[in-house]
């Protein structure tokens, strides 16, 4: 085989390892999304009273407990579209965005786990105030749950992650950083961190389950709303991830 064929041979291979890979998401998305359809009939007996009269603190929380499933369904939904386009070709909602109140709100369902984990999560909040952001709100949320389930991943016991939000009036833009003191990335691989299904060793040392999907999909989400990502990085000391978004 002359070196065009075997470039050839081995682009076909990748091709193939990428359409399973593809099709094994899709498959996981949608038994969760079965999953999630089968407890949103549950949950919506109960909120209906088929099972019996609930208190007015019971009925509150099954009603929580119904809107996040609710989102979940619409984010399995919308993910599993992204999977297989890699330009992104679905449906944004943009609206105006309080991301500060998003931001706040996401970090708020990640106590409990950093407090398990001994990790400190502090979120600096800003001292001016923070316009809105033109964008879909629950791609948004995803991109700073992505980013700060990274941070609680990759950071030790005893790590700190700080997040921030500030506006830049000259730009017209709001920034995020989510900084964390943990493990950090090589130099080495820095320029694949953003790549489809790629995880670096020392990400797959401290956590062998992953997918190398969350910021591929971050920063197809983030481009698609006309913003920017990048990070900063030392390995062994921590990690900085920059998101910034135009203002509405
Ligand atoms: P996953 O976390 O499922 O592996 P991601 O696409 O979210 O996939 O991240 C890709 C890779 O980038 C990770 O496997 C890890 O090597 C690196 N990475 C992402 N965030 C961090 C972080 N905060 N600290 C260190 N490495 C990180």
């Amino acid at each position: 085989m002359n070196e065009l064929e075997s470039l050839k041979a081995e682009n076909e291979n990748l091709r193939k390892v990428n359409a399973i890979k593809s099709d094994l998401i899709s498959i996981s998305a949608h038994q969760l999304r079965t999953s999630l359809s089968a407890l949103k009939w549950m949950l919506k007996m109960f909120a209906d009273k088929d099972l019996g009269n609930l208190t007015g603190e019971q009925d509150e929380f099954i009603q929580k407990a119904l809107e996040s499933n609710e989102r979940m369904i619409a984010l399995v939904n919308k993910l599993l579209t992204l999977n297989h386009t890699d330009d992104a070709e679905i449906e944004f909602e943009f609206k105006k965005v309080n991301v500060l109140d998003l931001l706040e709100q996401t970090i708020f369902e990640f106590y409990g786990e950093t407090n398990k984990k001994g990790i400190e999560l502090i979120f600096l909040k800003p001292y001016t105030e923070i316009p809105d952001v033109s964008c879909d709100r629950e791609m948004t949320r995803v991109v700073f749950q992505n980013l700060i389930e990274n941070a609680i991943k990759y950071s030790r016991e005893g790590d700190k992650i700080f997040v921030s939000i500030k506006a830049n009036e000259q730009e017209n833009k709001v920034e995020i950083s989510v900084r964390d003191t943990g493990i950090g990335i090589k130099d080495g691989d820095k320029e694949k961190i953003f790549n489809k299904f790629f995880r670096a060793d020392n990400a797959i040392a401290k956590d062998h389950i992953g997918s190398g999907l969350g910021l591929f999909t971050t920063k197809n989400i983030i481009e698609h709303q006309k913003g920017k990502i990048w990070f900063e990085s030392t390995e062994g000391q921590g990690t900085t991830f920059f998101v910034s978004l135009p203002s509405a």
